[in-house]
């Protein structure tokens, strides 16, 4: 599989109003020659024209303009399911990759690549919405995107790390399937950056995280910013069913360790593959090969599919305990599960989201006590 840069982008358009902006400026300056950069006062009409054509997605086209909403927002979370208490930042909207299972097929509406240009109302946001809170956030960018798939290109991640870390009172996480990292191993991030990667047996990553760099690449990054003093996650997540299921998760962990130390890791989250039904559709007719979305599945509260009860606890369980078995500390989550999950695989519902926080909490202050007095605690 060919992992896919930022050499796919062969149209840029720049909204006038941000022009001037570091985002742009950092776009213009790191277009590969060739890529025809134009200007416009007018981006509603691009990304209108866009919509359209009725494209699903367009990889090779990138906007930066202004974006008029509010930047940072509490993760939406799934009715019925715990709440992890996290919050997101979206800088721009769409992805170079194309994962098969990638929600963002059948929630953007508009198909091409978006970054947003007006990163200093990101940053006055940022500034109003945490300064004198008591409350450690906990702040996510892959929501929408992926953290670094366009680092190279805008330098977003570099500039958010280098803002957070004049945060005291919270937590960036980069979340990504690249390995673009090097922009930011030679920051002063102070401790208060993760980096992330998700992660899946190589021949899953391989078949359906397209485009995406392969296993032992994200690891190798993964090493490199641990040696730069980063804390790392992994996101098991989608945790997928197939034959050979539980070989191929606990080789998967057994690489990750081998890789990295343990304590180098801030948490490490386990969800099963879920859809909903305007996703499966999507899926279907993108990847009519895909098997994901064949087997019997079953709809939750919150509308979207999972594998059954029986079939996710027992994945669970036994990730969890390959995962424990390097080391007791480390702290694991589920992400968009249900309480009884929580009980079956954990034998401990968090009460609320408040309750979770007090986990990550815990392991950031276990972490900070093991940086080098004089790196820079993270609080
Ligand atoms: S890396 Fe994330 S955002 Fe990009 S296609 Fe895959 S799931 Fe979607």
């Amino acid at each position: 599989m060919q992992t896919r840069d930022i050499s796919e982008v062969k149209q840029i358009w720049i909204d006038e109003s941000v022009k001037d902006g570091i985002v742009a400026r950092n776009v213009i300056e790191r277009a590969a020659p060739g890529v025809a950069i134009s200007f416009t006062d007018r981006p509603q009409e691009i990304l209108n024209d866009f919509r359209k054509a009725g494209r699903i997605e367009d990889k090779h086209t990138l906007l930066v303009y202004k974006f008029p909403g509010k930047f940072l927002s509490s993760c939406p979370g799934s009715d019925g399911m715990v709440c992890c208490n996290y919050f997101v930042i979206n800088f721009g909207y769409g992805c170079l990759y194309d994962c098969h299972y990638c929600f963002l097929q059948n929630y953007l509406n508009n198909p091409l690549i978006t970054l947003f240009g007006n990163s200093d109302d990101l940053f006055a946001e940022l500034g109003r919405r945490m300064q004198n809170q008591k409350f450690h956030f906990r702040v996510g960018t892959g929501e929408t995107t992926d953290s670094l798939v366009l680092e190279p290109l805008s330098g977003m991640a570099e500039l958010l790390v280098k803002h957070f870390a004049e945060i005291p009172n919270a937590t960036l996480e980069l979340k990504t399937k690249s390995s673009n990292v090097d922009t930011l191993l030679n920051l002063d991030h102070r401790g208060r950056t993760v980096v992330s990667w998700s992660i899946n047996p190589p021949h899953i990553a391989e078949e359906i995280e397209v485009g995406t760099t392969t296993i032992d690449q994200r690891l190798e990054a993964a090493r490199k910013v641990a040696k730069a003093g980063y804390r790392l996650a992994f996101h098991l997540d989608p945790v997928i069913h197939f034959e050979g299921w539980e070989s191929a998760y606990h080789a998967l962990i057994d690489r990750v360790f081998a890789t990295v130390s343990p304590d180098s890791v801030a948490w490490i989250s386990l969800g099963s593959f879920r859809y909903t039904p305007g996703l499966k559709t999507v899926m279907q007719s993108r990847f009519p090969e895909d098997w994901l979305t064949r087997g019997e599945m079953i709809q939750g509260p919150d509308g979207k599919y999972r594998y059954f009860k029986t079939i996710r606890e027992e994945m669970y369980r036994s990730i969890r305990e390959k995962i424990q078995s390097v080391d007791k500390r480390l702290f694991l989550y589920l992400c968009m599960e249900t309480r009884r999950m929580w009980e079956d695989v954990f034998h401990f519902v968090p009460e609320s989201a408040k309750n979770l926080d007090i986990g990550f909490e815990e392991r950031r202050v276990y972490l900070d006590s093991l940086r080098p007095s004089g790196a820079g605690a993270s609080r």
